[in-house]
């Protein structure tokens, strides 16, 4: 049985590391709302992955970024996106695309998760102002005690 056949409402969920969040990830989520019912932004933790921030620290700045938005959730999970869609009845995958690199990775993953749960991605392309963004190199501007506030959502700022 596909997951659409199950539920009425267009749940989505957005996946990622979030080592930390960023102001890319809340536009993202942002422009997504008016698409869905329901957006359930979720941290994947893989185990054999090493991370900057821990789990309930990165969860904490999730709550904290989203909380004005009664239609997102805010959770962690372990093993598949797709497995994790049908437990929540989520028919969407949502990424935020920011280059080529990005286009040629999720492009895989979203075939995969279709082939797997008859999961749907939407890709989002990220804002111009937004595309050089990204988790790893806020990071390295934190590791390197830079100011990230330009980049990141309050609830991340010092
Ligand atoms: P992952 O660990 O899966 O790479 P990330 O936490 O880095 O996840 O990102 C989660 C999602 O957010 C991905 O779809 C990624 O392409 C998207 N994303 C990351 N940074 C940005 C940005 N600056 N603008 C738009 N989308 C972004």
């Amino acid at each position: 049985m596909s997951i659409s056949a199950r539920t009425e409402n267009r749940i989505a969920v957005f996946p990622g590391s979030f080592d930390p969040v960023t102001i890319g990830h809340v536009s993202i989520v942002e422009r997504a709302l008016p698409l869905f019912d329901r957006i359930v932004v979720a941290i994947g933790v893989n185990n054999s992955k090493h991370y900057m921030f821990p789990l309930e620290q990165r969860l904490e700045w999730l709550r904290r970024s989203f909380q004005a938005f009664p239609n997102v959730e805010t959770i962690s999970f372990e093993g598949l996106t797709a497995d994790l869609c049908m437990k929540l009845g989520a028919q969407y995958v949502v990424r935020g695309l920011r280059n080529s690199t990005d286009h040629g990775v999720e492009r895989s993953i979203a075939l995969m998760n279709h082939a797997l749960r008859g999961v749907e991605t939407i890709f989002l392309p990220a804002l111009p102002e937004h595309a050089h963004i990204s988790s790893t190199i806020v990071r390295e501007l934190m590791a390197n005690k830079a100011d990230v506030s330009a980049f990141v959502p309050a609830a991340v700022r010092p």
